[in-house]
């Protein structure tokens, strides 16, 4: 077994970053939160792509820090929207979004159109930064649903009430942590990147 670094997870999203452990611990890993480091300039997310924000959240504070860090950054594409909200999933209503502005805002824009049209993907990047801030590691996952226009289900968080897995007849708001943590894209993310990391901790290239 590797012997792994402490690790650091640079999200403040206390949602996101519940599910990250949760898909962590299995393979016996576990990351401190960013949160536990309050002098840690906050990342300005920039970027114009998902992996440049990742980055961004794994570099920056793994130079302050000189510590390992997990950078993720996701969000959501909606074809008819050519891939908006996108980068900007999480302040797409503007200054000071919530969850429940952001949808009021999707539904608005997809108003009219019908299920078949409303076609949409989550995604989501992650980086690693060694304590110099170099990346080492990058991973993607994609989950591909519908955006319906009535909230069904209190699980998950963001977008996930409306976001329905046509397989499943459900959306992320009604299925299960354990359902959701086979198949999303943060799941399927983190399914590429962990075998990454033990490989990068059990060879000699630290
Ligand atoms: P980030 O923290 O800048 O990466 O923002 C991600 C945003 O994308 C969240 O605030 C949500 O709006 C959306 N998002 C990303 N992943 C999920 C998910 O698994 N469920 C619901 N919304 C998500």
């Amino acid at each position: 077994m590797p012997h792994f670094p402490p690790l650091i997870l640079g999200s403040r999203n206390r949602k996101k970053s519940r599910e990250i452990a949760e898909l962590l611990e299995p393979h016996g890993l576990t990351a401190q939160s960013i949160a536990d480091f309050p002098d840690v300039a906050e990342v300005v997310e920039d970027g114009a792509t998902f992996l440049d924000n990742a980055a961004k959240k794994a570099a920056e504070p793994a130079r302050q820090l000189a510590r390992w860090v997990i950078g993720e950054d996701s969000g959501l594409m909606v074809d008819a929207l050519r891939g908006a909200p996108g980068v900007y999933s999480a302040r797409y209503s503007g200054e000071g979004a919530t969850d429940d502005s952001n949808n009021r805002k999707l539904q608005t824009e997809l108003a009219g159109l019908t299920i078949e049209q409303r076609t949409a993907a989550y995604i989501c990047t992650i980086a690693l930064a060694d304590p110099t801030g170099a990346i080492r590691l990058t991973a993607e996952g994609r989950c591909r649903g519908l955006i319906i226009t009535e909230a069904r289900g209190e699980n998950g968080f963001g977008y996930d009430p409306y976001f329905l897995i046509r397989e499943y007849h459900c959306t992320f708001g009604e299925l299960s942590a354990r359902v959701k943590h086979q198949i999303s894209h943060r799941a399927r993310a983190f399914g590429v990147f962990i075998p990454q990391l033990v490989k990068l901790f059990a060879g000699t290239n630290r």
